[in-house]
């Protein structure tokens, strides 16, 4: 039996029609920049998310460095973030000249640990970015209490957290602004890139229209230099259909989790995903915390079972960050867990069989070793 770590086959099946159909409005308005779908799914997400204001742009990453620019970030200023993330959630804060400052992980929620962040922050610090990583959210009543201490913005990196809830509330809601990534392996993904940002401030909402057109207002007139980052016209009108079928969708994956802790929670060598009391996720992976992380990668590839490590190098590691000066041994629990964690496949449409067969090889293989 074949299992993928996602299969964007099976998704589609039965939202194409509508797709195909809704692609052909576009053709026919001919609409291709800025048309009346990329509103039409502004205010779709707006109501979904239960905030005031969406602004659509080019992809998860842009909507970081829009975000970090709206709030007036930039050289000189730090922004402390989480070393166990996707790339983009740094990259965009040095790309706005700003310095990343990392603080470690709690080794459970894998997110942004709140008690190490006090003792990050300087003179020099402007914000605090937390990454809802995995769709699990961070402890967002621990963060905004320290943001507001030392007056200081919040940006949500919910880019893998599309629905999520923190106590009740939608991810993304928290912050000064929120952004989304509808990269196509994302809980709600486009066909190509896009993205967003979310915000209930009237004031960041007009700055971030105005910088993903350039910084321009009226037009020709430019009081910022700011991007071409818009959400193209057909991939909201894609991701218009598509936000019809997100909830049932992050329940069916939640379904899926369901299945992998009844049937895998009594097997010693790995730890599942810890949740959070207060937390609602919607699993855009379902990370294991894996004993033999190698040998176990290659017994599920030898039986088609897709699995991924996400993320195999922490931030202060990378290369191009060498100028910030992280070395080894700086965050151990982001260390640790690269070397540990493995994804498994969650997807809303994978089959009793398909989890079944996952559960099994996975408890074949510990019972060889
Ligand atoms: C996917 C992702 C991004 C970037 O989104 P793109 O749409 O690929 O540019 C940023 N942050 C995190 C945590 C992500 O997972």
């Amino acid at each position: 039996m074949k299992v993928p770590l996602l299969d964007l086959h099976a998704q589609y099946a039965p939202v194409l029609p509508a797709i195909r159909q809704a692609i052909d409005e576009v053709l026919t308005g001919h609409h291709y920049i800025m048309g009346p779908e990329v509103k039409a799914l502004e205010d779709k997400m707006s109501q979904y998310l239960g905030i005031k204001y969406a602004i659509g742009c080019a992809s998860g990453t842009d909507a970081l460095v829009l975000a970090i620019k709206a709030l007036g970030i930039g050289e000189g200023d730090e922004v402390i973030t989480t070393p166990f993330t996707f790339f983009a959630t740094a990259s965009s804060i040095w790309r706005n000249h700003a310095k990343p400052v990392f603080v470690d992980i709690d080794p459970r929620t894998f997110n942004l640990n709140p008690d190490l962040i006090e003792q990050a922050i300087t003179p020099k610090t402007k914000a605090i970015m937390p990454v809802h990583l995995f769709g699990q959210p961070c402890d967002m009543d621990a963060i905004m209490a320290i943001a507001q201490k030392h007056n200081l913005a919040v940006i949500e990196d919910n880019a893998q957290g599309i629905g999520s809830k923190w106590d009740g509330k939608m991810t993304c809601s928290f912050g000064d602004i929120g952004t989304l990534s509808f990269f196509p392996s994302k809980n709600l993904g486009a066909m190509g890139d896009a993205g967003m940002c979310l915000t209930n401030s009237e004031d960041l909402a007009n700055k971030l229209k105005q910088l993903r057109v350039h910084g321009e207002n009226p037009k020709y007139y430019h009081k910022w230099v700011g991007l071409n980052s818009r959400l193209d016209t057909l991939q909201a009108a894609i991701l218009s259909i598509k936000l019809d079928y997100l909830q049932g969708w992050s329940e069916a994956r939640r379904k899926n989790a369901e299945y992998y802790y009844q049937h895998l929670g009594d097997v010693p060598q790995i730890k599942l995903p810890y949740i959070h009391p207060k937390a609602w996720t919607i699993y855009n992976q379902f990370t294991l915390i894996a004993e033999d992380r190698q040998g176990l990668m290659k017994h599920l590839n030898d039986k088609e079972i897709g699995c991924a490590v996400y993320y195999p190098l922490p931030l202060h590691l990378q290369e191009c960050f060498a100028l910030l000066g992280g070395k080894k041994g700086d965050f151990p629990v982001s260390e640790e867990l690269a070397e540990k964690v493995l994804s498994i496949p969650i997807y809303s449409e994978l089959t009793t069989e398909q989890l079944d067969y996952v559960v099994q090889t996975i408890k074949q293989y510990y019972k060889q070793g």
